[in-house]
């Protein structure tokens, strides 16, 4: 049994002091707020977080504690691009040029070395559950590894050893665009058909802190069809997809089927509580309405989506139409799930020239969302939940005299005051850990670009 004193945590949707919790087996087994003032007399407390010392057998972690965040929408392989796409010019489209040329020089051995260390660098910023929408199958021309699943095999053990749980979101692309056959670099991401993809998801299997999910690229990449037959293949498990974060792609939904993005997942029983309608930027009031009355969940990247120019999505009328918000750093221009907290609402004030669509409990909420990714259990400070913390300090230039509370976490923190992470009752980030995780960074991306 491990135990905890935590100064300040996030406890049934409200700051609680003096939070004592106990972990057995990965799990919590009792969380008692107020613990000082049940077991010692008045003035004890604020000796006890001055001790730099462990108080009794609990270790204290002083500062403000949250639940375990989860980035519900991530390639790994894209952190390779940081610093070096944000200096061209052009658009979404020519971007994706820059992010092909990486896909094509990964293979097995650097997908798992640039994972993980991209996966320590989410637990250094409070992660503890990824979505990994993963379509970098194949070998380079196309054919399969002798494993076919060798690349998704690669992210999940890069996952396990960095001591992150991770969702596979398997991803079906059979198409360049609409009636357009796969090229360059996106040979390594086509199976043929939904039939073969299902055949080749089949040999990857779920195991605790790993969850086998699906994604359709988007409805550019599989004909309308075999939507359907991915739709069935994910059954019971996370589906998700990139669903119109560009207006070409609407445009040409539009011209190839006469319907939204939207209503053609909608038709091919696409949408639903375990699906998540990534980016949903561009959307029509309908569009809306049906992934509301759905409970489709809408995943927003909202750093993502201002790195690459999409536009700002409607996340506060989705909220409010019935699909509930998730958060993604998708291609990792930044990781930093407090950033894309406030991003949510700072964006809605732009958009609207409003302010106040979101309270800091709701972008919370948000960024704790792990059920979208099958980690139904995790999320939550409480008894029988996976026990997983995040511990901010509250005393940086960032943080300091901002009430420690939930607005320092959606309004003021950042990655950068993440100080103890725990993952399923395991101790994954202490404070000093980040030198490692930079070099180990730096000599995953050097390895790409060599
Ligand atoms: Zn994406």
């Amino acid at each position: 049994m491990t135990s905890y004193l935590l100064e300040r945590a996030w406890v049934d949707g409200a700051v609680r002091d003096d939070v004592h919790v106990e972990i057995e087996d990965g799990r919590f087994t009792s969380v008692t707020p107020d613990w000082q003032s049940l077991n010692l007399s008045g003035g004890a407390r604020a000796d006890k977080f001055r001790n730099p010392r462990s108080t009794g057998d609990s270790e204290r972690l002083p500062g403000l504690t949250l639940p375990g965040l989860a980035n519900c929408h991530s390639h790994a392989f894209h952190r390779a691009l940081r610093g070096r796409t944000q200096r061209e010019r052009g658009t979404f489209w020519t971007w994706r040029d820059q992010m092909y040329a990486v896909a094509g020089r990964l293979d097995p051995d650097s997908y798992y070395a640039l994972a993980r260390a991209t996966y320590r660098e989410m637990l250094a910023a409070g992660i503890a559950s990824v979505g990994e929408f993963h379509y970098l199958h194949h070998q380079p021309d196309g054919t399969p590894y002798d494993d076919p699943n060798a690349m998704g095999h690669a992210l999940i053990a890069a996952a396990r050893d960095a001591g992150i749980r991770i969702a596979l979101l398997d991803t079906c692309y059979l198409s360049s665009g609409f009636g357009e056959p796969p090229t360059g670099a996106q040979v390594r991401y086509d199976d043929g058909s939904a039939a073969a993809w299902g055949e080749r998801v089949a040999g990857l299997k779920d195991e605790d802190g790993v969850t086998i999910g699906a994604a359709i690229h988007s409805v550019r990449a599989v004909p309308k069809d075999q939507l359907a037959d991915v739709a069935r293949g994910a059954r019971g498990k996370p589906l998700h997809v990139h669903l119109s974060e560009q207006v070409a792609e609407n445009e040409a939904c539009l011209n190839a089927y006469g319907v939204t993005p939207t209503k053609l997942l909608h038709d091919a029983g696409a949408l639903g509580p375990l699906t998540s309608a990534v980016h949903a930027t561009h959307l029509t009031d309908d569009d809306i309405a049906l992934l509301g009355s759905t409970h489709t969940v809408s995943c927003f990247c909202p750093t993502t989506e201002r790195d690459l120019g999409d536009g700002i999505g409607p996340s506060r009328r989705l909220h409010d139409a019935g699909s509930p918000l998730s958060l993604g750093s998708d291609s990792h221009a930044v990781i930093d799930l407090f950033e894309e907290m406030r991003a949510t609402e700072l964006d809605e004030r732009l958009a609207t020239q409003r302010r106040g669509h979101w309270t800091a409990a709701e972008l919370l909420d948000a960024a704790t969302r792990h059920d979208s990714l099958g980690f139904d259990d995790a999320g939550t400070i409480a008894v029988g939940h996976r026990a997983d913390l995040v511990t901010i300090a509250t005393d940086t230039p960032s943080t300091a005299g901002t009430g420690a509370d939930e607005n320092t976490a959606a309004f003021a923190a950042t990655a950068a005051d993440v100080t103890h992470v725990v993952v399923d009752g395991r101790v994954v980030v202490r404070q000093g850990d980040r030198d490692e995780i930079g070099r180990a960074l730096a000599t995953a991306i050097e390895r790409v670009w060599a």
